[in-house]
């Protein structure tokens, strides 16, 4: 495989989603049961409730912005965000693969999370990627096709010259491998994608030396 540009993914790709989790289910009914007066499964369920009506499908149920406001809550969104900063994990294999990869390739991340997230959840990995596109803050959009297109003309790359590496079928795989991207699904729960896609799953990010020329 003949590529310049190596585009990662970020959650279930280089950081698990433990932060996440913590953010949707712990930080933000914890605010809603403290101004509400009510207890925190309480307003577990009511954010819960709320996430399922917006669905995630719908670019609403990603942006804390919006869930702050919706609740009313009188939080920072900064400061919700950085409560569990600390708990940001990246998976173990991380930093090595990709302290090896920036030495031939262009690393940059695609994600659709929005901008505040992403900061926060690369901090301590930043410094590998040129580029990184939040096409949530970027494009108001999920990943899909288009927005992969968009991304390699702002590089000014054909399409066949980048490999993305990501976690979901739908946003990681075939929204890039439709715009033309060389792809690898990454599997690392093994969720049964090989028999699926026998060419293209990987189970941790160290396979991707395996495939590419690293040389
Ligand atoms: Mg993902």
């Amino acid at each position: 495989m003949e590529v310049d540009i190596i585009s990662f993914d970020i959650d279930g790709t280089l950081i698990d989603h433990n932060y996440n989790d913590l953010i949707w289910y712990q930080a933000l009914p914890e605010e809603l049961a403290k101004k509400e007066k009510i207890t925190f499964d309480q307003a577990l369920k009511t954010v819960k409730e709320e996430y399922d009506r917006v669905g995630e499908r719908d670019y609403r149920w990603y942006d804390i912005k919006y869930w702050i406001k919706f609740f009313q809550l009188d939080i920072d969104y900064n400061k919700l965000l950085h409560k569990y900063e600390q708990e940001v994990r990246i998976f173990p294999e991380v930093p090595l693969v990709l302290s090896e990869l920036v030495q031939k390739y262009h690393l940059i991340c695609v994600s659709a999370m929005p901008r505040e997230f992403m900061d926060i959840k690369l901090k301590r990995i930043r410094t590998y990627f040129q580029e990184t596109f939040s096409t949530l803050s970027d494009y108001k959009q999920l990943k899909n096709k288009e927005i992969f297109t968009q991304i390699d003309h702002t590089l000014k790359v054909e399409p066949q010259r980048i490999l993305h590496v990501g976690d979901h079928e739908q946003y990681g795989y075939r929204a890039a491998l439709e715009a033309g991207w060389n792809v690898l699904l990454i599997d690392r729960y093994c969720s049964g994608f090989q028999e699926k896609y026998p060419d293209s799953v990987i189970y941790s990010l160290s396979d991707i030396i395996n495939i590419i020329d690293i040389k």
